[in-house]
């Protein structure tokens, strides 16, 4: 059988570690694929995604900055991507593209995981632009105790919550002199902001840390060791880093696009084994 095509759609996209887990799971399943890290500008986006009805072509992930803009080449949205508007999973059914989110998915399987007791926590959610959007419905699927969300744009906040109807959610700022008198009401922070991701700059003061509870959670989207997740462990808190979201989300995407049970151990180990040497 000709090995047929998937791949990781983003600009750029080197850093991706999706095809180093993908790729073991495709092999493991006996799937003759490859799954390739596609370049693809804002301009080439419509003609590539046109290129995944082929009947060589499985599908794809997609990443930042992507996302919304596929969501409306889809000819369908699953439930999820259309309430979050944006897709980070594309498959190719017999030449219609579905669009699917499985971030939501990774985000809620990784935090019940970390926290089995979830659905008690009054979570801040810190940040509001593209990956808060997966989280926040994830946490209201959840039915967490409450939540806020914090961004230095509190009207963007407010409009996130707005569009993705999530009433019982509070917008706030993110400064310290708006968390101080509020911090201690939370014992999970998601930081869902892109601080951190380069630098060793933490989004939230050591002296916000000091005041949260000590059974706090506290959980960063980007899968290094950041200075808000150093700054937590420092403290003695509970920490997760974004690599079992990632991994979770891939693990869903693998089952959408070939019906079969993903091997999520050995594409967690993969993808832990390549964070390692990265
Ligand atoms: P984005 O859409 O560009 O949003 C960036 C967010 O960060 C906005 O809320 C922005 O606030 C905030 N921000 C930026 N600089 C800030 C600063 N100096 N102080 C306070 N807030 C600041 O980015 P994104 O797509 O949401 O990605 C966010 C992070 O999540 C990235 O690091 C990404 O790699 C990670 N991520 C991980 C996974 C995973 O599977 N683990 C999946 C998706 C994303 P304003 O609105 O005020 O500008």
């Amino acid at each position: 059988m000709a090995r047929r095509r998937i791949g990781v759609i983003g600009d750029p996209v080197e850093h991706s570690l999706s095809p180093v887990f993908q790729q073991p799971a495709f092999d493991d399943a006996g799937i003759p694929a490859t799954y390739e890290r596609w370049h693809i500008s804002a301009d080439q986006l419509a003609d590539w995604i046109a290129g995944l009805r082929r009947p060589d072509a499985i599908g794809a992930n997609v990443t930042l900055p992507h996302k919304e803009a596929v969501a409306r080449l889809m000819d369908e949205l699953t439930e999820t991507a259309g309430r979050v508007g944006a897709v980070n999973t594309v498959i190719n059914r017999h030449g219609r593209l579905i669009g699917d989110n499985t971030d939501v998915h990774g985000f809620r399987r990784s935090l019940i995981e970390a926290l089995p007791d979830v659905r008690s926590r009054r979570v801040l959610l810190l940040g509001a632009g593209g990956a808060a959007r997966a989280v926040l419905v994830a946490l209201a699927e959840l039915e967490v105790a409450s939540i806020a969300v914090a961004n230095r744009s509190v009207e963007r906040a407010e409009r996130l919550i707005d569009e993705l109807d999530v009433p019982r959610a509070t917008a706030v700022g993110i400064g310290t002199a708006d968390l101080a008198p509020r911090i201690r009401d939370y014992s999970v922070i998601v930081n869902a902001t892109s601080v951190g991701w380069n630098t060793e700059e933490s989004v939230l003061e050591r002296s916000l840390f000091e005041r949260l509870p000590v059974d706090a959670l506290v959980v960063d989207l980007t899968y290094r060791p950041t200075g808000l997740l150093r700054s937590a462990v420092g403290l003695g808190l509970a920490t997760l880093d974004g690599l079992p979201m990632l991994v979770y989300q891939g693990a869903r995407s693998f089952e959408l696009w070939t019906g079969r049970v993903a091997p999520v151990d050995l594409m967690m180990r993969a993808a832990t084994e390549a964070r390692g040497v990265s």
